[in-house]
């Protein structure tokens, strides 16, 4: 079985998040169980390749805009593994990308550009892929794109949803670009007639099977609140829409502590964190944390803001580590400067790994308040370090944080029920149970191993399910 995996991002080589994060460990753990598979990622000029060896392998011209586009495929192996990771480059359309200060193309343009190149490459290499692993937005056009341009020859294909509200809409214009015939295919009229391009839709809805990255994720992107308009489409495709739970690259998260030793070794990882950021070294002060990004309408920065009074007043210190929102931002820094929050509070505005493992490491406890979460990495990071996280009981923490015994959890989205929640931290941390929940949730294991084999069945079935349609249909009609 030979798979290729498109995404936008692929840690450590580029990692903007968490998708960066799948990409780069979820092919490691397929590779370990005896899958054949390819990373594809366009080559931006951010991508960290200083230490790997690079070749360039092949030179491709894809057409787009009603050009003829150079693109060079270059190759190297995700760093620990024997992973190829194809490289796609291009100046024009990939090469500023990341880079704030330079980015100048539409993100849509360029991932549409990415998903044309993606299937010139498929093209180049005589269609030697078993199957196609599509990932998010950014590549919902190559489903589309295969049955185009291969018809009946294409590769299985599946569409993992990392995060449904991420959607990648484009003007109407951009099927010129791709050089998609308006009237030929029905998926994309339909699409188009409000008047742009919706490329998650593309990717749900012309692939052999859809999957979302946590059983609960995927059930509940079949309800209006957590899948806007695309809940219906995703109902239509019900019967070919599974979940499987991401999982962790431990070796990526070094550990000084294990769950035997933690009581000798964490508080002193504490007292680091407070000194660093500080915070008054008192041990006995639980350490509350949020970690990612500061995007409002997905991780609850509102009521993470109304629960740093109570944290803080009931003997509490918080810490925060994320950069986003330009307003959520300001108004956390400002916390800062008030009087009372002094040396039990720290905002930290910045993208930096580092300070995030002390963060996880000298914790106590780590807040993800989010409205929805296709999966979370940042909780499963949490529970590895024995920081018990405080969750909403909603996709990916509902499928990973077990109240009471692992971590601390939340139902409806509001303040008063996260203040709950810190109030149960607080007794937890004085009673009897904090040093039992630390040690479980040390023990719980989201290596991505388990996932891997969920992998090999889904693509086993999706590929059998395409023979499958093959053998029944003449194929003058199969796409
Ligand atoms: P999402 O994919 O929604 O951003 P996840 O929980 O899946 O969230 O993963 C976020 C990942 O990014 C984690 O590995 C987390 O540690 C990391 N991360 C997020 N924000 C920051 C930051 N400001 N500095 C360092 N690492 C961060």
């Amino acid at each position: 079985m030979k798979i290729l995996l498109p995404a936008a991002e692929v840690a450590p080589i580029i990692k903007f998040g968490g998708l960066g994060d799948v990409i780069g460990s979820l092919p490691k753990a397929l590779d370990r169980i005896g899958i054949d598979v390819d990373v594809i990622v366009p080559y931006y000029n951010v991508a960290k390749v200083q230490k790997l060896k690079v070749f360039k392998s092949l030179v491709l011209n894809v057409p787009f805009n009603n050009e003829n586009n150079v693109v060079e495929i270059f190759k190297t192996k995700l760093p620990g593994s024997n992973v190829d990771v194809v490289l796609v480059k291009n100046q024009k359309y990939f090469s500023s990308y990341g880079d704030k200060k330079a980015e100048k193309n539409k993100e849509t343009e360029i991932f549409s550009f990415f998903c044309k190149s993606v299937v010139e490459y498929i093209k180049s290499k005589y269609n030697t892929y078993d199957l196609i692993h599509c990932n998010d937005w950014h590549t919902g056009l190559i489903t589309h794109l295969l049955v185009d341009e291969m018809g009946y020859t294409r590769p299985a294909t599946l569409f993992t949803v990392h995060n449904i509200m991420y959607q990648g809409v484009s003007d109407y214009d951009i099927i010129h670009k791709i050089g998609i015939i308006p009237g030929s295919h029905p998926l994309v009229d339909w699409d188009i007639s409000d008047g742009d391009l919706n490329m998650i839709q593309q990717g749900v809805t012309s692939s052999d099977y859809v999957n979302a990255v946590s059983p609960s994720y995927a059930k509940e992107i079949l309800s209006e609140e957590y899948g806007g308009f695309l809940a219906e489409i995703l109902k239509a495709r019900e019967g070919r829409l599974t979940g499987i739970l991401n999982g962790v690259d431990y070796s990526a998260f070094p550990r000084k502590y294990n769950e035997k030793n933690w009581k000798k070794i964490k508080p002193g990882l504490k007292k680091e964190l407070q000194s660093d950021l500080g915070l008054s070294i008192e041990k006995d002060k639980p350490v509350f944390s949020f970690i990612g990004r500061l995007d409002p309408n997905q991780k609850g920065l509102d009521i993470l803001f109304d629960s740093i009074e109570e944290i803080v007043s009931a003997g509490g210190q918080f810490v925060l580590l994320g950069t986003g929102d330009k307003f959520w931002e300001e108004k956390y820094k400002k916390l800062e400067k008030i009087k009372k929050y002094k040396k039990n509070l720290s905002i930290n505005i910045l993208f930096d790994i580092e300070l995030a493992l002390k963060i996880y490491t000298g914790s106590n406890f780590l807040v993800v308040p989010s409205k929805y979460e296709p999966c979370g990495l940042i909780q499963l990071i949490a529970l590895w370090y024995g920081t018990l996280p405080i969750v909403r009981n909603t996709g990916g923490l509902k499928d990973t944080v077990v109240e009471g015994k692992t971590g601390i959890k939340f139902n409806e989205y509001n303040s008063k029920e996260l203040i709950c929640a810190v109030k149960e931290a607080f007794s937890v941390y004085f009673g009897q149970s904090y040093d039992k929940m630390v040690t479980n949730a040390m023990q719980e294991d989201f290596s991505w191993e388990r996932s891997a084999e969920l992998y090999k069945e889904l693509y086993q079935k999706v590929i059998e399910l395409r023979i499958e349609s093959l053998s029944r249909l003449d194929t003058s009609d199969v796409r």
